[in-house]
């Protein structure tokens, strides 16, 4: 892990965005809980999601299905037969890595060294080997000859390239059968292509529709040792967009362009985000991207836009034998409605804005550390701090938290001295802070404190409410 990620693991746990599961136990691998910063953190970017997915469009409602399913629709999507990951084992370290991962970061390394032949050489046999019909064997020979060593033991003693499935197992009921046997689900969209014609009829929607769906996904993961990037539960935000076939390539650019807009509206800058291109789009899929951020581990992704023909739904017809088409009066025929999907991780936008917000100053001549999150995501909007702990003040100040509250999370805070208090509000990301000081009694002005100028200006007590609403909505659209 690079030291920069270290930082921000420590300091998740320090103000408590994140803490590891379990932890009085040792800790579970790749399970994590969110705090009370962490949780409020989570509630803004689901917020915003949706406003942006499901408010924003018309034809986009919402939808919550059961992490439990029936276990045909696992096999009916392929995640029975092709849920895999193909790994291969450091026999030095014992740990285990996903193949066309280390390959890929291998081709990374060679056009960063100044390889860009070779790169693009070794990129071409990845993309023949994921189509090949032994895959683990064509990866394991890219291994082999380009002599890519262990990322952490650096050692070259590699075992065979093993395919894993990766979904969780269970049974319903008393008896452990064959036949109660059900699973975790392992995306949140399954549950949306099996009510697709139900959510339609109910909400008297026509193609194009799209049904959104924030909610739990597990994957039993195995290599899971970045923080909250890779998880064994996290949470996915996923809509599908069903579309009249030979229409998927404009919906899928459209939804590829407000996607794209999301991140930014969130504060992140376009140029620490990229497209990238699937060199084997899944089984399903006819274009996929993805949109990458530039983590302190390296590019990597945060959401996927994929354009899922009629795969899933003429699974769903083969193995449910119900019928999933429209019929188009105009043209008095039926089809099944191709999909576009975006596949964004929770988890894995907050780890983005956690890695986005991070930031170690110097402020007349002492540390501080910030998170410069944009007001809109922000766990606390303000936080009201009376100068000192007796008399009048902390009256003053409660009575302006009281006023805040109704609209915003706020934190009050009377004890220690303000630069401390000021430093804590730092760390959480609050971007205004509150003072009430001795001029207050006098002449009922506060100072409002700028996170990151640092700007202090005096401001009647009650245009407070107005001044912080102005900073959280001043964070741009929310598409
Ligand atoms: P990766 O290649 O990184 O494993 P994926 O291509 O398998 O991701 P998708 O199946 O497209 O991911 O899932 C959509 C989104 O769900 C991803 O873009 C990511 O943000 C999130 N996601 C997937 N797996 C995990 C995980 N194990 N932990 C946290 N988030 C995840």
């Amino acid at each position: 892990m690079s030291t920069q990620l270290d930082r921000i693991v420590s300091l998740c746990k320090r103000r408590g965005f994140i803490f590891p599961s379990s932890e009085i136990y040792g800790g579970l691998g790749a399970t994590y809980d969110y705090g009370p910063l962490g949780v409020e953190l989570k509630r803004n970017v689901r917020e915003r999601w949706w406003r942006a997915v499901v408010y924003a469009h018309d034809n986009v409602v919402g939808l919550d299905a059961a992490i439990f399913m029936h276990p045909k629709v696992w096999k009916a999507s392929g995640h029975v037969d092709a849920f895999h990951d193909p790994l291969v084992d450091d026999k030095v370290s014992k740990r285990r890595y996903k193949a066309d991962q280390l390959i890929e970061h291998h081709i990374e390394k060679l056009r960063q060294r100044g390889k860009p032949a070779r790169a693009d050489a070794v990129q071409c046999r990845l993309v023949a080997a994921l189509h090949a019909d032994d895959m683990p064997k064509a990866l394991h020979a890219i291994i082999m000859e380009e002599q890519i060593r262990a990322p952490d033991s650096g050692a070259f003693d590699w075992t065979e390239v093993r395919q894993f499935n990766m979904m969780f197992e269970t049974h319903a009921g008393a008896v452990a059968s064959g036949d109660s046997r059900i699973y975790l689900r392992p995306e949140t969209a399954q549950g949306i292509f099996v009510n697709a014609f139900s959510v339609r009829d109910a909400a008297r929607l026509q193609v194009p529709f799209g049904i959104a769906q924030v909610g739990k996904a597990f994957r039993n993961e195995i290599v899971a040792r970045q923080f909250i990037f890779r998880m064994r539960e996290f949470e996915q935000m996923e809509m599908q967009f069903f579309v009249k076939p030979g229409s998927q390539q404009t919906w899928y650019e459209t939804w590829k362009k407000w996607r794209w807009q999301w991140h930014l509206g969130n504060g992140v800058p376009e140029k620490r985000l990229r497209w990238h291109v699937h060199e084997k789009p899944a089984h399903y899929a006819d274009a996929a991207e993805d949109i990458q951020y530039r983590f302190p581990i390296g590019w990597r992704e945060v959401e996927g836009i994929h354009s899922r023909t009629d795969f899933d739904l003429a699974r769903h017809q083969e193995y449910s034998g119900k019928k999933m088409q429209v019929y188009e009066q105009s043209t008095k025929e039926s089809y099944i409605p191709y999909v576009v999907e975006t596949s964004a991780g929770l988890d894995r936008t907050i780890l983005m804005l956690l890695c986005e917000a991070y930031r170690e100053e110097e402020v007349g001549g002492a540390r501080r550390v910030v998170m410069g999150f944009a007001p809109a995501v922000a766990p606390i909007k303000a936080a009201v701090l009376p100068l000192i702990r007796r008399g009048d003040m902390p009256v003053i100040a409660r009575k302006i938290n009281e006023g805040l509250r109704a609209t915003c999370n706020t934190f009050y805070d009377e004890r220690g001295s303000v630069g401390r208090r000021y430093r804590r509000m730092d760390e959480a990301g609050t971007p205004i802070c509150v003072t009430v000081d001795g001029q207050t009694l006098e002449d009922g002005t506060v100072t409002v404190r700028d996170r990151d100028t640092l700007l202090q200006e005096r401001i009647p007590a009650d245009n407070v409410l107005l001044y912080v609403s102005r900073v959280v909505n001043a964070a741009g659209p929310a598409l």
